[in-house]
């Protein structure tokens, strides 16, 4: 008798998915990457501090075995990150000053930036917000209806920044709701959203984002964070194709990273890597001290004369702004 066939249909996970299944543990990092153990107790100890987490579209870009690869020095936790330097603090951009609802921060005219969800799709260990206690600042609908509130009384406001954690590691079905509200406030113009789920989890950009974010009347920028030219593959520039057909805008942020992308050739290439997948270099930030982060940080005058010498090997549209937050400023300061 014959038995019957049945074809495994090659079967792609849903972005939820990749996000549950990213990596975790020092130690399937570690294996994942055939790094060895010498690097596994760095990674333990960091990630006491700051828990791992790499989806696997983004560990695909990784060269294996090679411990300096520009995408895992962002993520592999080292013992370098417990080291308590002076002025290396927990929250380096006194956000916990400007918060007049909760997840709701107002330090610059004109626009705001709200924190969709406190969530990132991967942890990066430079991140200023690596001891942001945002189970505090995950608002309700009660909380929210504060922060819209807030939006509604102030015709100052034009632009409304979603960002977290990563606003697109929220469901969809929280931030249709979230952009029919802000759609219907008539002083607002622009929908700014940075995320770095795109690069991270391309799939993310499914069709029911690009529903939400096409339908609304806002003028929509997406604003990604890409240090590297290796975190760009196809994937990622389909990714950014589809968003640019419902007519976002895409720039980028970068954070100057020491042994990720402190050279002029290095930032060329990102830049011109972005380019090819539609992107506009938007902002390069020098590290924010915070703790746990100062192994990656580049003096300022060092970072000028990168730049500088970056101006030589660029057109002018790409490059990047040199700045820095400094709590209290009305912008972010050139340097
Ligand atoms: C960086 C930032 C913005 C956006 O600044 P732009 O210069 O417009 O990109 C807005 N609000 C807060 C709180 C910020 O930190
Ligand atoms: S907020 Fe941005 S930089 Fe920080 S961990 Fe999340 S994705 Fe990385």
């Amino acid at each position: 008798m014959q038995e019957n066939i049945i074809i495994a249909q090659p079967h792609t996970p849903s972005w939820q998915q990749q996000l549950s299944q990213a990596i975790r543990d020092p130690a399937a990092l570690c294996q994942r990457l055939g790094l060895g153990d010498t690097w596994l107790p760095g990674a333990r100890n960091g990630h006491q501090l700051f828990e791992i987490c790499v989806p696997e579209p983004y560990l695909s870009r990784m060269t294996p075995g090679d411990p300096n690869d520009p995408l895992l020095r962002q993520v592999l936790p080292l013992n370098a990150e417990a080291q308590t330097p002076a002025g290396y603090v927990a929250d380096p951009l006194a956000e916990a000053d400007h918060q007049p609802a909760k997840g709701l921060i107002h330090k610059y005219a004109g626009r705001v930036l709200l924190i969709a969800s406190p969530a990132c799709a991967i942890n990066c260990r430079y991140c200023f917000r690596r001891h942001f206690p945002y189970s505090d600042n995950s608002p309700s609908r009660a909380q929210w209806q504060e922060t819209l509130d807030y939006l509604r009384a102030d015709t100052t406001i034009h632009e409304v920044i979603l960002s977290g954690g990563d606003p697109l590691a929220a469901s969809d079905r929280q931030l249709t709701w979230l952009v029919e509200q802000l759609d219907n406030i008539p002083h607002l113009k622009r929908l700014r959203i940075h995320t770095r789920l795109p690069v991270v989890i391309p799939d993310r950009v499914d069709d029911t984002v690009l529903g939400w974010l096409g339908s609304t009347r806002l003028q929509k920028v997406v604003v990604l964070h890409v240090n590297h030219a290796n975190e760009i593959d196809q994937a990622v520039v389909d990714a950014c194709a589809r968003l640019k057909q419902i007519g976002a805008t895409l720039l980028n942020q970068s954070v100057l990273l020491r042994n990720v992308n402190d050279r002029v050739t290095t930032l060329a290439a990102l830049s011109e890597r972005l380019f090819e997948a539609g992107i506009l270099p938007y902002y390069l930030h020098v590290l924010d001290p915070v703790q746990g982060a100062a192994h990656f940080d580049v003096p300022d005058e060092e970072a000028r004369e990168l730049v500088a010498e970056l101006r030589n090997h660029l057109p002018g549209f790409l490059m990047p702004r040199l700045v820095r937050e400094i709590p209290g400023e009305g912008s972010k300061t050139p340097l």
